[in-house]
């Protein structure tokens, strides 16, 4: 299953960036997950309460941020959302190469808490995360 080891190299990951912050316990973990990354939200949720077991993350929760596809147009130079895979602009009809977004994997932050943190806030944290 593609999600589960997806969920196992983000607890790996949130787990080291725990570890240089002497933190020791997460809240919660707030991933991106865009609707053209092939990540099923709902799968990746459950293979997360799998691996978290025994981990910084055994009691975090999996907070899920779907990210739209969006594209630039070279012709007309709009930027639409699109839910179709067509990359097509609705505006010209025009087949677009530049994806700006909808391809996103990445954790957008980790929330811990405080007591349990020994030398960072929390959102030095976050930004570590970020990958
Ligand atoms: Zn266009």
């Amino acid at each position: 299953m593609h999600e589960l080891s997806i969920a196992q190299n983000l607890v790996q990951l949130v787990e080291a960036t725990a570890a240089e912050h002497q933190v020791m316990a997460v809240r919660s973990v707030r991933v991106r997950i865009g609707a053209l990354s092939g990540v099923v939200g709902f799968a990746l949720e459950s293979a997360f309460g799998l691996v978290r077991e025994g981990t910084v993350c055994a009691g975090a929760s999996l907070d899920i941020e779907d990210v739209p596809v969006r594209i630039a147009c070279p012709n007309c130079g709009s930027v639409t959302v699109n839910d179709l895979t067509f990359m097509l602009c609705p505006n010209c009809g025009r087949a677009s190469s530049e994806l700006l977004s909808g391809r996103e994997l990445e954790i957008a932050s980790i929330e811990v808490d405080e007591s349990d943190c020994g030398c960072a806030a929390s959102e030095s944290v976050a930004a570590l995360a970020r990958c």
